[in-house]
């Protein structure tokens, strides 16, 4: 069938709405009702358009079909969008209880938005799309085959050293045949973003993004005081953690390339094909709540669910919300091994949390990161508790769930050079090049959690040309680091209390985005905290779980 609506016929329908008379609350209410429905129609077809490209990437018609939708319907709407939001604001005297964070949120945009900006972002958006096409374009011979840098991280986890050291070296010399190209365009697009902020009043970008994103609970100040909790409380363990892992592998010193491999050379098999992965999932859902396992089997009779790797499949993994087909759709490429069982349940509390957020208004849907990620590392961790269906033995479950915790912790060395090289960035926007590269390393001996970069200065120098976010999206990481700590202290609760936890996680399900972040991290019983002690509390809680896991081993 051919899909029916047009920019046009979207066009005229948003102009019917925007010449609604206001006079009442029920007014009010109807115009927010009349946005949402459009923005969900919006959702569904662009949904539906993205599983299509990314379950079958060969197929260029596909990609066309989203571009042409992106491109001809969805950016050609938001100017009149704005307008509408505009018209709720103005209105603001109708809006019934329940509306003051949607109207904090929708004054913020309407004031940062500026005219001249929009070619602007539309060259960022266009521009910055050049750096998936430059890295994904690379490839280098190994071991007498074409490779693609993506294909290359698999062999960082060969239990032979030298293989892992051949492939982590051929990484890097196939980003430096792009080096030169890659600064320039970072260079052009960190003058657009810088402008945008000029444009918008501000005085330099990092000040501008922040407003942007909305984020009014905490300062750049308190990112701050969030990377030095993580230097000076997590990498400190991370150390002790590597001296084991320097013993288990028997090497000298741990080098880059031996951080993914496993130490005990073992590899866990949680399951042998999909219908298994499916059918002990949901033996694990079942368990935690029986509407988590009933929601999973409705996307399963409904065909939302696309699990196994297969050629042609775009990487990675997503939950993607369908509001008009009321469940979301769960896309990964699993074969077989511990990490999908991680991204199963992760995508899992995101579409528990589309479930449970469709009947709010569109702008309190899971709309900012740090919320989004916080339900879906917290089934994670409370789902890890039921994992013994995946493993016959108790050792092997004991051994995933060591990893698991360990890796909430590993992560966040990375989360937070990341973040802090880009509040550098765009806070000092005239560097060079070359100081940009000195500041880079320089984060990277901060945080180093005690791997020898000895003889490997360059690479050290230049591994942020890996970080697709960095180009892309700019300022998005942290969320994911606030979220992992978020889901640690959900995780603490559950083991204390399962069903009290459960309650105050299904709550936070339902709120959604309609309040502020730290509000709705307090329904979750969890902290937004950037403090020290905070984050000393959850590393000494982690660490203790760890212990317990592994003296009963
Ligand atoms: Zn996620």
């Amino acid at each position: 069938m051919k899909y029916e609506r047009t920019f046009e016929s979207f066009r005229d329908s948003l102009e019917q709405i925007l010449n609604l008379p206001v006079h009442s609350s029920d007014d009010f209410r109807e115009l927010v009702n009349r946005w949402t429905d459009i923005e969900d129609q919006i959702e569904e077809e662009l949904g539906w358009r993205y599983i299509r490209m990314t379950l079958n990437t060969e197929n260029e018609e596909l990609m066309r079909d989203y571009e042409e939708y992106y491109e001809g319907v969805v950016a050609r709407l938001k100017p009149l969008l704005h307008e509408l939001k505009k018209k709720i604001v103005q209105n603001e005297r109708y809006a019934p209880f329940g509306f003051e964070h949607m109207l904090k949120v929708l004054k913020n945009e309407v004031e940062l938005f500026r005219e001249e900006n929009i070619p602007l972002q539309v060259e960022e958006t266009v521009l910055s799309k050049e750096y998936g096409a430059i890295v994904g374009g690379i490839t280098v011979d190994f071991m007498g085959e074409r490779k693609t840098l993506q294909q290359l991280s698999v062999y960082l986890r060969d239990p032979n050293r030298s293989v892992r050291e051949a492939a982590w070296r051929k990484r890097f010399e196939g980003i430096w045949t792009k080096r030169e190209e890659l600064n320039v365009l970072f260079d052009r697009l960190k003058e657009i973003r810088h402008r945008q902020a000029l444009n918008a009043g501000f005085s330099n970008y990092r000040d501008y993004a922040h407003r942007l994103k909305g984020r009014f609970e905490y300062t750049p100040e308190d990112l701050f005081r969030f990377h030095e909790a993580v230097e000076k409380e997590v990498v400190p363990y991370l150390r002790e953690r590597l001296k084991v892992r320097r013993e288990k592998l028997g090497v000298e010193s741990v080098k880059p390339w031996d951080t993914e491999v496993d130490v005990d050379g073992k590899v866990l098999k949680p399951f042998k094909n999909v219908e298994e992965l499916v059918e002990k999932t949901e033996r694990v859902l079942v368990k935690i709540h029986p509407t988590f396992q009933e929601r999973f089997s409705l996307m399963k009779e409904k065909g939302l669910l696309d699990l196994e790797n297969r050629k042609g499949k775009a990487p990675g993994g997503y939950n993607h919300t369908l509001p008009k087909t009321g469940a979301p759709f769960i896309f990964m490429n699993a074969v077989g091994r511990p990490d999908d069982v991680r991204t199963i349940f992760h995508e899992l509390g995101h579409a528990m949390h589309s479930f449970e957020t469709l009947h709010l208004p569109t702008l309190y849907r899971p709309e900012r990161m740090e919320v989004a990620e916080l339900a879906s590392m917290s089934m994670e961790l409370i789902s890890m508790e039921q994992w013994r269906e995946f493993y016959e033995s108790e050792e092997d479950f004991k051994k995933a769930k060591i990893e698991e915790l360990e890796g909430t912790l590993t992560f966040l060395p990375w989360c937070v050079i990341v973040d802090a090289f880009q509040h550098w960035i765009y806070t000092n926007p005239n560097h060079t090049p070359k100081e940009r590269y000195d500041y880079f390393a320089h984060l990277m001996d901060r945080f180093n959690p005690g791997v020898d970069w000895t003889g490997l200065e360059e690479e050290k120098r230049t591994r942020w040309l890996f970080q697709l976010h960095i180009f892309e999206v700019p300022f998005y990481y942290i969320e994911y680091g606030i979220a992992q700590i978020g889901a640690l202290d959900v995780y603490r609760n559950y083991l204390k209390d399962p069903e009290k936890a459960l309650q105050d996680y299904l709550r936070f399900l339902r709120v959604g985005c309609s309040s502020p972040v730290d509000e709705v991290y307090r329904t979750a019983g969890a902290k937004l905290d950037f403090s020290r002690e905070h984050l000393r509390e959850i590393v000494g809680f982690v660490a203790g779980e760890i212990e317990k896991l592994e003296s009963s081993r």
